[in-house]
């Protein structure tokens, strides 16, 4: 007797690419199942907007696949059959629909590639695993470009993708004979200058929020449920991706760097949730960036678009890279051997430095902080604070909207806390108080003071900064790009450094009064 069901697939939640492959064609005999499942929601805290985009999202595309002629079978959070395990809803379905074979897409997170290999070597029937056609690279691309040298340069990755792939090219030179343009990035918001406001979408999630909340799911961060403002589908998504490049694109590269209180994305795309669950591709979202800039050379110059590209096809697909060749031991490395508690105001928004106060809110109230809030404010301070990195990890991966383990752990534990002793960055991105005041606007509402080192309104940074680079000395002192600031540090005044020091030390003692 003929099979129902030849074929059972498994789409994940952060695999809703619409034009792969396998949907090309209607075919009756596969049945697609996506399920909203305990284990994903609680493997750490997430933001409540979290939780609930990825799941107004993953209705969206199953509903879009039966329109299509798919069949789907799509389990609730509550479904009295959820067993909330992939490995147990997939056997369950199997033994329901008895298939001929199970097939899935390669997982970006490690945790779910493990899970589903295990299950699949297990398995009564033939399994298959196919790639999710999103990325411009291999799991193994990045293994092969760096193989036999000592150290990953981004830069030099970034240059191998745009050869070869055959973007912002002029034959085998980049184009204007720069490969990078970031001398003409990282302004300062000037004065009175009045950013665009975001592009926010209306969706009603409170179906979902209602759900979560009923079946006990602990989640952190606030949401208006009838105003969701994340794109949930692939119309929306596009529509993001307009409104960026017709928007900011025209200032992205410029701005970049920029922080203000008065706007809490700036010129960002705000394209990294829509991206990292696949409703928009990262070819798709370059291609169009570059035909604007041709068709608008006058209104986005080419360090904009230059800026924009190296982000995506250069430390989205570097990130990936560094994920797969370092798996697993790369969840646990902590160069510095920090151990230090978060602060609770991290989960509350509640501290007396600007900075913080506002990068956190805006993560609790809107599940986002573009990238220099993400590195040179909160990453900052907990490197210079000592935070555990496994604390760390929690906060970010649970708080941002875009954060999922292969891209959230390599930012985290790489870029921001150097706790990978130098496999993703040359140096420890760290600062006192004059970088981000030269970047932003959030030291003259504060109440410290920024250019105070020492007493009680001495900016936190700026103590901090030294004694991180004191304690660490005999691991960074011999990094040439940082050499120097220990000659600045020897040769200040023995009673300003130990003041320093002290300093610093209270702060530490008393973070939670921060
Ligand atoms: P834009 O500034 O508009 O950039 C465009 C796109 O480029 C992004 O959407 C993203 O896809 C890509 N991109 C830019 N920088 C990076 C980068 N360093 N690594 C990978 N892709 C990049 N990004 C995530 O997607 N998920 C995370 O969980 C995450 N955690 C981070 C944690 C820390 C401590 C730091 C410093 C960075 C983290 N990033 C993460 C990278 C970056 O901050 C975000 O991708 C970016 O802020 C998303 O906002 P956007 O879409 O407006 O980005
Ligand atoms: Fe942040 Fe220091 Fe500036 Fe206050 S003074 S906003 S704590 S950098």
């Amino acid at each position: 007797m003929k099979r129902e069901t030849e074929i059972l697939r498994l789409i994940l939640g952060d695999q809703l690419n619409y034009s792969h492959s396998w949907f090309r064609e209607e075919r009756p005999e596969v049945t697609y199942v996506l399920m909203e499942i305990r284990s994903e929601t609680d493997y750490v805290q997430h933001h409540i907007q979290k939780v609930a985009g990825f799941f107004a999202a993953m209705r969206e595309f199953a509903k879009h696949l039966t329109e299509n002629g798919h069949r789907v079978i799509y389990m609730n959070l509550d479904n009295p059959q959820n067993q909330h395990s992939f490995s147990l809803n997939c056997q369950h379905l199997i033994d329901q629909l008895k298939p001929a074979r199970f097939e899935y897409q390669l997982p970006d997170e490690y945790r779910v590639d493990q899970e589903l290999r295990s299950f699949t070597e297990n398995l009564s029937i033939p399994s298959n695993v196919c790639d999710s056609e999103h990325f411009f690279t291999t799991r193994t691309t990045f293994f092969e470009f760096f193989k036999g040298k000592k150290t990953y340069l981004m830069e030099s990755f970034y240059r191998m993708m745009r050869k070869k792939h055959e973007l912002l090219m002029d034959g085998n030179q980049p184009l204007y004979g720069q490969w990078n343009y970031d001398q003409d990035n990282r302004k300062k918001l000037p004065k009175n200058h009045t950013v665009t406001p975001p592009l926010l979408f209306q969706n009603d999630v409170s179906e979902i929020v209602e759900l979560i909340h009923q079946k006990g799911v602990k989640t952190i961060g606030s949401i208006d449920p009838k105003t969701f403002i994340w794109p949930i589908n692939r119309m929306q998504s596009l529509e993001l991706l307009a409104f960026f490049i017709e928007e900011c694109l025209p200032f992205f590269g410029t701005f970049e760097d920029a922080m203000t209180v008065n706007a809490w994305s700036v010129y960002h795309s705000r394209l990294s949730f829509a991206l990292n669950i696949k409703m928009l591709s990262p070819r798709e979202v370059i291609d169009k960036a570059i035909d604007a800039w041709k068709m608008n050379p006058d209104t986005i110059s080419y360090n904009q678009i230059e800026g924009f590209v190296r982000q995506i096809l250069g430390w989205r697909e570097f990130m990936r890279g560094v994920y797969w060749q370092h798996m697993p031991e790369y969840s646990e490395l902590n160069y510095f051997g920090h151990n230090k508690k978060l602060p609770n105001w991290f989960w509350t928004g509640e501290t007396k430095m600007n900075c913080l106060k506002h990068a956190i809110g805006q993560s609790l109230e809107k599940a986002y902080a573009h990238h220099i809030q993400r590195l040179m404010v909160t990453g900052n301070f907990m490197l210079l604070a000592g935070i555990d990195p496994d604390e760390i990890d929690r906060w970010y991966l649970g708080i941002y909207i875009d954060a999922l383990d292969w891209v959230e752990v390599t930012n985290t534990r790489g870029m921001s806390q150097f706790a990978d002793g130098g496999i993703v960055g040359t140096k420890p991105y760290v600062s006192s108080a004059a970088y981000i005041d030269k970047m932003s606007d959030y030291c003259s509402g504060c109440f410290y003071s920024k250019s105070v080192k020492v007493g009680e309104k001495a900016c936190p940074f700026n103590s901090l900064y030294w004694h991180f680079y004191e304690r660490h000395e005999s691991k960074l002192a011999k990094n040439p790009r940082i050499g120097m600031m220990y000659n600045v540090w020897k040769k200040m005044d023995n009673d300003n450094r130990t003041a320093l020091l002290a300093q610093a030390e209270y702060y530490l003692k008393h973070i939670e009064e921060l």
